[in-house]
């Protein structure tokens, strides 16, 4: 399973370096040579899922309920990372 290049259009970008690299450590497209970088709708998944958590920690629910319910938030979570956050092509900030 790979992910299409924002850049060129080839499939060339897999989901094991759309999630093991990021900000830091870019994925670079075998193809184009293009640096690409996730969007910053990433941070509102971070966003969401923060907000979840809170709910289910402060929640009078069952220990094991709640285990259930994170580790499946944590699936979709990852999910939407995958197919929903986009990759972009990375520009070196000139400051
Ligand atoms: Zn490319």
């Amino acid at each position: 399973m790979t992910l299409k290049c924002p850049v060129c259009g080839e499939k060339t970008i897999s989901i094991n370096d759309k999630l093991t690299k990021g900000k830091k450590k870019r994925i670079k497209c075998s193809n184009c040579k293009s640096e690409l970088v996730p969007s910053n709708w990433f941070i509102v998944l971070i966003f969401f899922q923060t907000i979840i958590y809170s709910l289910i920690t402060t929640n009078d629910m069952h220990i094991a309920e709640k285990i259930i319910i994170s580790v499946l938030l944590f699936i979709l979570l990852l999910c939407a990372f995958i197919y929903i956050v986009s990759l972009e092509k990375y520009e070196e900030e000139n400051s």
